[in-house]
């Protein structure tokens, strides 16, 4: 028996307990007559203690020798410390050692395994192994399986069944790259990984599963931005027989109850809004409803006042920054500086201070009068004390910019308080999105999602105003889920992929086996999936989603620790039939 009890569980109840431990040596102190060492493991840290009044002097030589991490297994007895540590819960005994067993050495780890740590980020992605000692690592994997199992939990408890679905299918379109994987029995023929189970859950409904969950790794070959990964995991769903009310109401009912379950906090009806509404009041259609800064419309009220900036611009609109009257010129100037960025790339900003006597003072006080600018308070909701910032230009992008400065600001104020959590569902998205860029229109979900009922026709005539029984769950400013009402009908699913400009032949090949299951009787069913790294990063009240994943991929999309991706060597590809014409 490696151990009788944890290096977490000895309390001073446990004194006079003869005990085996086994784990990490954390560090060691050597005062000559009395040599301490602190053992680690999963659950905790235990002091051992070696005497020379009380233990062999051959044992007190062997703690001597004892290195950082290497492995021990100690038998001895609980007794009460001398000088209590409060800050511990086995602080209050130590083992005093009377055998100790090494199970194996150690190097000399390459940083501290300790919970502030020197190592940077490179170094501990090399090894994670030893990162995961850390307490933040291994807490905040014990904290996703926990989120995991609580969606099991609840999910089971609604009669959802886990079905697991093939990782080596044909593409699902999901608007990303694929990766893909060559076929060695099916020369020159390749699987795509799944960017989502999209068709495998829907086929499901097609056979009767009714109401399907599966925790499943998602591939997507995308330019990673900060904080994605190219494999990542969703919680993904489906149900027949729903209509989307059916849908938010279950899913709605999954996160509270996570909510509360893992960190108390009991939520009621989560707000709705559609996706037309979060573009004009936050810029954003995944809006952070923890603090106001609600967008103000000025157009009516700016233009035509000799400001040639606003009046030729589509949309002028403004926010009121709590407090920001007080900022200095020097402040004002950088925050000018920052919307000015490429990351942000407005061409300028107009603000006006609401000082606290009532009065106004603005950069375009030449053309707008103290009354002019009551009006702005009005619509901007500022209050004395405030600072109102004003963006202008083409509607689309400066909404996004100005969404850009909300967040900004609210960051700088402390408004975005990670133990806070604001849930809300943005709906009535549009089905299609233009691509500026070719002039085509693509599924802004993806290409199974449903239209509006009666909306189908509208897809001739303006498929740009087409909205789609889709839907998200945002929470903090991030999408945590997302998912849409499907299309069940053969001819519906192909005018779809029709407008989205597929040819018969190509929608036939690509998505025949779909099409072709409509035909067998299909019910009405629709679904939806949450990020899981994301979701639980935000419950855990931090930013990466790196940090909640036991062994992640770098900015490049490699796993620096195995050094993958790799190249294989030729007997492989020979076997793959695959030649390499690498362009240099
Ligand atoms: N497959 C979708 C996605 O990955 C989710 C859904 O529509 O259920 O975003």
């Amino acid at each position: 028996m490696y151990r009788s009890h944890t290096c977490g569980e000895l309390r001073e109840s446990d004194i006079n307990t003869k005990v085996t431990l086994s784990g990490w040596v954390q560090k060691t102190r050597d005062k000559g007559f009395v040599v301490w060492v602190d053992l680690r493991d999963r659950y905790g840290i235990t002091q051992l203690v070696f005497d020379e009044d009380r233990t062999s002097s051959k044992l007190l030589e062997q703690a001597r020798s004892l290195g950082r991490e290497y492995v021990v297994q100690v038998t001895g007895e609980v007794i009460e410390r001398t000088s209590k540590n409060p800050n511990i819960p086995t602080g209050g005994i130590e083992v005093l050692v009377d055998e100790v067993i090494l199970l194996n050495k150690s190097k000399t780890p390459p940083f501290t395994i300790e919970n502030e740590t020197d190592g940077g980020e490179d170094l501990r992605m090399k090894y994670r192994y030893l990162d995961i000692r850390r307490n933040p690592v291994k807490n905040n994997l014990i904290f996703r399986s926990k989120v995991s199992m609580e969606v099991r939990k609840y999910l089971s408890d609604h009669s959802f069944v886990e079905v697991e679905t093939p990782y080596l299918i044909k593409s699902t379109p999901e608007g990303a790259r694929d990766f893909v994987v060559p076929s060695r029995m099916n020369e020159g023929q390749f699987y795509a990984l799944p960017q989502s189970p999209q068709t495998f859950k829907q086929l499901l409904m097609v056979g009767g599963m009714d109401k399907y969950f599966q925790i499943v790794k998602c591939f997507r070959d995308e330019d990673l931005r900060a904080d994605r990964q190219p494999e990542f995991t969703q919680i993904d769903c489906e149900m027949a027989f729903v209509e989307q009310e059916d849908i938010l109401d279950t899913f709605e009912g999954l996160t509270k109850h996570l909510l509360k379950e893992i960190k108390g906090v009991e939520i009621s009806a989560f707000p709705r809004i559609t996706y037309d509404d979060a573009m004009r009041i936050y810029g954003n259609d995944k809006p952070d409803i923890r603090f106001g800064m609600e967008f103000g419309e000025l157009n009516a009220v700016t233009q035509h006042k000799d400001f040639g900036v606003f009046n030729s611009a589509e949309l002028v609109v403004g926010i009121a920054v709590p407090g920001g009257a007080s900022y200095t010129r020097k402040e004002l100037d950088a925050l000018v500086n920052w919307v000015k960025r490429p990351q942000v790339g407005a061409k300028g900003m107009v603000y006006v201070k609401y000082n606290e006597d009532g009065s106004f003072k603005s950069t375009v006080d030449k053309f707008y009068d103290q009354e002019d600018l009551a009006k702005w308070a009005k619509i901007t909701e500022a209050k004395p004390g405030d600072l109102i910032c004003v963006l202008s230009g083409d509607a689309n992008k400066t909404r996004t910019q100005l969404s850009a400065l909300r967040m900004e600001l609210a960051e700088r104020l402390g408004l975005r308080n990670p133990n806070e959590f604001a849930p809300l569902w943005v709906i009535d998205f549009p089905l299609l999105e233009l691509d500026e860029e070719t002039g085509n229109y693509h599924a802004m979900h993806h290409p199974f999602t449903s239209p509006k009922p009666g909306q189908l026709e509208l897809l001739e005539t303006d498929p740009g105003a087409v909205r789609a029984n889709a839907y998200d769950l945002v929470l903090n400013g991030n999408e945590i889920g997302g998912g849409s009402i499907r299309i069940h009908d053969r001819d519906v699913q192909s005018t779809m992929f029709k407008h989205l400009g597929f040819t018969p032949e190509e929608a036939q090949a690509q998505f025949g086996f779909l099409m072709d299951a409509f035909q067998y009787g299909a019910p009405p069913h629709g679904g939806i999936a949450f990020g899981l790294d994301r979701l639980v990063s935000i419950l855990g009240g931090q930013e990466t989603i790196r940090d909640f994943i036991a062994f992640p991929k770098n900015n490049s999309g490699r796993d620096v620790m195995i050094d993958a991706p790799a190249a294989i060597d030729r007997e492989q590809l020979h076997e793959l039939k695959l030649k390499l014409d690498i362009e240099a």
